[in-house]
């Protein structure tokens, strides 16, 4: 038999700290770049656990986070759960309903605000139930005019804290060490509360070679808010491998990011779609040196393929294509070729690319429809499900468990297809599946076709009843600043007529200058089909 050693949190950090203590995290924040090392980071991290223990937060505790990514908040990552403590990262773009709800559903005891997003919780503090302190992060040594009664300077109380401080060493790994909300399409959201051995398991499955393989010779910049799913666990990962991180703060650009790129070397980076079409754009009107560059990890929304290709065709920026939900921490598959299809002609090797790919080792996949288990053919559609070591199994004090998380497995809501190989393709949502005389039409499918088209920026499909077919498919299309929208229509629907049946063809092309997204940068269907309705 083998030891029941514990897969905790803090030792990724302590891990960092003795082997890696000069590799650097490199942090933007509003007034300067932050260059700190691994030992320096330990140390801060230390003080902050043992300031929370002074301020009475309590084992199994909530603490907030509500900032941007920087390294503040990479020492909360470990500093709440290395003092017992659980990590609420709180999205700064909820509604103020959502917000509210959040913090009391949580019961979160202090909260760690930026100091740009202060007025945010200042807006809503009267609403809050559980909060006692509120601590503010900022370079500057004044803290802003406010109006809370306990608040402290996220700086001094390290100065005054304990560097020395040792993480709490009788932490049982199934005890959780973090927690995030995820949008409920109708409804509140949704508590998904993580373990400390789902998130070392989780971490370890990305630095295998075949999964996003983090390694310490990397530089990594999470661009995915380290509120959204852990940054997809990118922070705990790199950590534990020493690896070099660049967390690039508030507002970034299109232009900050390919900046950072350029001057920090990055090799890995990590977003969802909106993200890397900004950054399309902007390396296609300036030069930059991307060369550094081995992987860019696109997930949360399904990654086009025409973008895919332009990013490595025209600029040598390679892609890789995953796929998660907050309830899965969130890596579940990636979209990686095989030995032997890597003789693939280049079409085929994207098409299996753009797909979501297979599960990824210690994570289990079945797809069901009405007869059960969908055949292996890529055209039965079924609904995904999935299980393993770090899928949670069930939501934080909530009723709506029940629906989502059944015989062991988290139902997802997401229609897909596996081909004989193994891979899943997202057709689409549940919800945004668009049936059209009793068939289905997949709106990613035709997004993702109408993208690759040179003059499009953006585009999202959605259904509008039709009396005829119940449902017909409606493009919204953002074009790029330097073509002209009403020339586009013809040409958009001549473009995808080689691609699709007649019926898919949308019927209607309209063009608006933004598509409404989500908190987390993903089109926002359900306002779009009320505008498009309209
Ligand atoms: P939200 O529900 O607020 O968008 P999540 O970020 O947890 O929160 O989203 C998970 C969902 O995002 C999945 O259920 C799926 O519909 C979608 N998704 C995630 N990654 C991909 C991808 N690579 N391709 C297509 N859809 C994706």
């Amino acid at each position: 038999m083998m030891m029941n050693t514990q897969l905790t949190v803090a030792p990724m950090l302590e891990r960092a700290e003795k082997y890696f203590s000069k590799k650097e995290v490199v942090s933007r924040t509003f007034d300067q770049m932050h260059r700190l090392t691994y030992k320096e980071v330990g140390r801060r991290t230390r003080a902050l656990s043992s300031a929370l223990e002074k301020l009475g937060v309590r084992r199994g505790e909530r603490v907030g986070t509500f900032a941007w990514n920087h390294h503040r908040h990479l020492e909360a990552y470990f500093g709440v759960p290395g003092m017992g403590g659980v990590l609420h990262m709180i999205n700064i773009r909820l509604p103020k309903e959502h917000l509210v709800h959040v913090i009391n559903h949580a019961e979160d005891q202090v909260l760690l605000i930026d100091e740009d997003l202060l007025p945010l919780i200042e807006n809503v503090k009267d609403q809050l139930t559980s909060v006692h302190t509120f601590i503010v992060m900022t370079d500057k040594d004044e803290l802003p005019a406010n109006s809370f009664e306990v608040v402290y300077s996220y700086e001094k109380l390290i100065r005054e804290g304990d560097d020395s401080y040792l993480f709490l060493q009788d932490i049982d790994e199934n005890e959780p060490a973090a927690m995030c909300y995820t949008s409920a399409t109708t409804g509140k959201p949704k508590g998904v509360v993580y373990s400390h051995r789902g998130i070392a398991l989780h971490s370890l499955s990305q630095g295998l070679t075949d999964s996003t393989g983090v390694s310490e010779e990397d530089v990594v910049m999470p661009v995915v808010p380290m509120f959204h799913a852990n940054a997809w666990g990118m922070p705990y990962t790199a950590t534990w491998f020493g690896t070099t991180q660049v967390l690039p703060g508030p507002n970034f650009t299109p232009k900050l990011l390919a900046e950072l790129i350029q001057n920090e070397k990055v090799t890995m980076t990590a977003g969802v779609p909106t993200i890397w079409l900004g950054l399309l754009q902007e390396l296609e009107q300036e030069v930059y040196d991307t060369s550094s560059l081995r992987a860019v990890i696109c997930g949360g929304s399904a990654a086009p393929k025409g973008m895919i290709q332009k990013f490595e065709r025209d600029f040598n920026v390679p892609f890789i294509h995953a796929y998660g939900l907050t309830e899965t921490t969130p890596l579940v598959t990636l979209a990686r070729l095989k030995s032997y299809q890597k003789k693939l002609a280049e079409d085929d090797r994207l098409d299996i690319r753009a797909s979501q790919g297979m599960a990824v080792p210690g994570i289990d996949i079945k797809v069901m429809n009405e007869t059960g288990e969908v055949e292996w053919n890529g055209e039965d559609m079924g609904e995904l499900l999935i299980r393993g070591p770090w899928i949670a199994d069930q939501y934080h004090n909530d009723e709506r468990s029940k629906e989502a998380f059944q015989d062991g497995w988290l139902h997802t809501g997401d229609v897909v297809t596996v081909d004989e190989e193994g891979s899943i393709k997202i057709v689409d949502r549940t919800k945004d599946l668009i049936k059209s005389g009793g068939e289905w039409i997949s709106s990613v499918e035709l997004e993702n076709a109408i993208m690759a088209h040179d003059a499009v920026k953006e585009a999202a499909v959605v259904a509008v009843a039709d009396e005829k077919w119940q449902e017909r498919p409606v493009a919204c299309v953002v074009v790029k600043e330097t073509y002209q929208a009403s020339t586009l229509k013809n040409e958009i629907i001549e473009f995808l007529k080689p691609q699709f049946a007649k019926w898919w063809l949308p019927d209607e092309v309209i063009f608006m200058d933004e598509i409404p997204k989500t908190s987390v940068g993903k089109f926002l269907k359900r306002a779009l089909r009320e505008k498009v309705q309209q």
